[in-house]
């Protein structure tokens, strides 16, 4: 249905337009499918101590088994997932099947570390993520104090009672609370203080400077200093290179996460006992 010159490039757009809509909602219909159909697999990526190199604790990160893409990642659907209205089903079912993965090694004499999930800030918005939690903690029998949450920043603005009151319960309940990616909102480190979380993530933006520019060395050096004074630890995201993570250690960061100590992992690949990862 070509038209005369002027209207063409209306029509044109307008095909253009409508098939990228068509396809946005194949794809939202795929993810509702997946989220309800078992399609989500989480891996698991260890958090492990300056101090000694032992893992303190494992991030869950989400993947989706696609039936012909493979396996697709969380930045491919995530926000598809916030903006569908689908992320507080997804949260739900990524804590379900990390609570339930964890009394999978408990019941198999595993050495269990901790593992943390991480939490948007729109799943506030659409449903109690406390509830979620307490309710996924009961039905696997497993010890609250073994889930950690991650929050990014934005999740702390507004300064929403609603989103305040379901953090404490979080807490309440034993759960240790984390800062993801600190330095790319606008919280300031008294407020996340006051919130009582436990453990700054700095994002890997700041990680990626410390061998590049002095700026990156002294933003961490700063952060360190802040955060132990008011009780906090520091890990380092993104920790790619022995250099980095010397360069960290230096600074007295508490722990580090990054390709250097390994990629995420799926379950069935997860070390009893993760490897001891030297720094010398
Ligand atoms: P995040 O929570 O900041 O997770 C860290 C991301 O950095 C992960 O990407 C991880 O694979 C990647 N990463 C780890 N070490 C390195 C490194 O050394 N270098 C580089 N370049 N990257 C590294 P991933 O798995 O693709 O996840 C991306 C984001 O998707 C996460 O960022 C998080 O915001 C979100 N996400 C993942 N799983 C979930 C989930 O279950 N629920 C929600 N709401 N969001 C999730
Ligand atoms: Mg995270
Ligand atoms: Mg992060
Ligand atoms: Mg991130």
């Amino acid at each position: 249905s070509v038209k005369t010159s002027g209207k063409r490039n209306y029509c044109f757009f307008d095909a253009e337009f409508s098939e990228r809509l068509r396809a946005r909602h194949q794809y939202e219909m795929e993810l509702r499918y997946a989220i309800e159909h078992d399609q989500l697999v989480v891996h698991y990526q260890p958090r492990v101590s300056m101090a000694n190199g032992i893992t303190t604790s494992m991030e869950a990160l989400v993947r989706w088994h696609h039936p012909t893409r493979g396996l697709v990642e969380p930045s491919e659907f995530i926000p598809l997932a916030e903006e569908a209205g689908l992320i507080a089903r997804l949260g739900e079912r990524v804590i379900d099947k990390v609570c339930a993965q964890l009394a999978f090694w408990a019941r198999h004499g595993r050495h269990v570390v901790p593992v943390s999930v991480n939490v948007s800030a729109l799943h506030f918005q659409d449903a109690d993520p406390a509830q979620t939690l307490a309710s996924c903690i009961a039905r696997h029998g497993i010890d609250p104090g073994l889930i950690e949450v991650e929050l990014t920043e934005s999740s702390m603005m507004g300064d929403s009672e609603t989103v305040a009151s379901a953090i404490r319960a979080i807490r309440n309940m034993g759960i240790t609370l984390l800062v993801d990616d600190f330095g790319t909102g606008y919280s300031s480190l008294s407020q996340l203080q006051r919130m009582d979380f436990d453990v700054l993530k700095v994002d890997r933006a700041f990680t990626a400077q410390l061998e590049q520019s002095r700026e990156g060395t002294v933003f961490y050096t700063a952060i360190i200093t802040m955060a132990h004074s008011l009780g906090m630890k520091v890990v380092a995201e993104g920790v790619e290179s022995i250099g980095q993570a010397r360069v960290l250690k230096s600074l007295e960061c508490d722990e580090i996460q990054g390709y250097f100590v390994s990629r995420p992992l799926p379950p069935s690949e997860v070390q009893p006992l993760a490897p001891q990862v030297s720094f010398a």
